[in-house]
């Protein structure tokens, strides 16, 4: 039973790195799981399901999480279904295939992951900050986008990098004068943040 999960969470991988599929690393996994644990989370939203790694991951650190989570990409969102019924994990993980820019849900989550397109994380933040209980936590991935945050702009080839990079400063700064959201910066995998509402 365990083997079968390690080998399906390999093939996964294998996946992914053949299809330049941009899930999150290891380190960086370990820590969302543990946060989950630690935290007692229940019902998270995802934005940015890819292929289903880290919603699967999510649902294996505890049998008490439910996933709701969103991608855009056709192809992904299918293989995300196909991965999350090899795990028979379709009771927990709800995928929703749509721009998440639309996307209107009432319910209320305890844990809001953002790992979507990094251009739009202000956008996602301010949006599904309304679906967040209110002791609940927003976790966003690669706040370093791939290190090019600390770079100077002269390394950075191609404008649209660049710009993308002056988002996520952007971002970054957002969260840090955030009046009604506390922030914590992690260097963990590729740069993750977690804001809470203040008291
Ligand atoms: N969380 C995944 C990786 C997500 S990669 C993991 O770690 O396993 C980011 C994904 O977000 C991509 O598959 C991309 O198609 C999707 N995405 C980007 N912008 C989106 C949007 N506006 N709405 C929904 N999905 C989006
Ligand atoms: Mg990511």
């Amino acid at each position: 039973m365990v083997e079968t999960i390690h080998s399906d969470i390999k093939e996964i991988k294998e996946y992914a790195k053949e299809n330049n599929v941009p899930i999150m690393l290891d380190d960086g996994i370990n820590f969302l799981t543990t946060f989950i644990i630690k935290h007692q989370i229940t019902n998270v939203l995802e934005i940015g399901t890819a292929i289903g790694y880290s919603a699967i991951m999510m649902a294996l650190a505890s049998p008490n999480v439910k996933i709701t989570s969103i991608e855009r990409d056709r192809e992904r969102y299918l293989e995300a279904l196909k991965n999350i019924k090899k795990f028979n994990l379709e009771n927990r993980i709800t995928l929703i295939y749509h721009d998440a820019v639309e996307v209107k849900l009432k319910e209320q989550f305890d844990l809001i992951f953002i790992d979507a397109a990094k251009g739009k994380n202000m956008a996602f933040f301010k949006k599904f900050s309304k679906n967040l209980t209110e002791e609940g936590y927003i976790i966003t991935d690669n706040i370093k986008f791939h290190g090019y945050v600390d770079k100077e702009e002269s390394e950075i080839k191609t404008r649209n990098l660049r710009g993308l990079v002056r988002k996520i400063k952007d971002y970054i700064n957002f969260l840090k004068n955030n009046e009604e959201y506390q922030t914590i910066f992690y260097e963990v995998g590729d740069g993750i943040s977690v804001s809470r509402k203040k008291d």
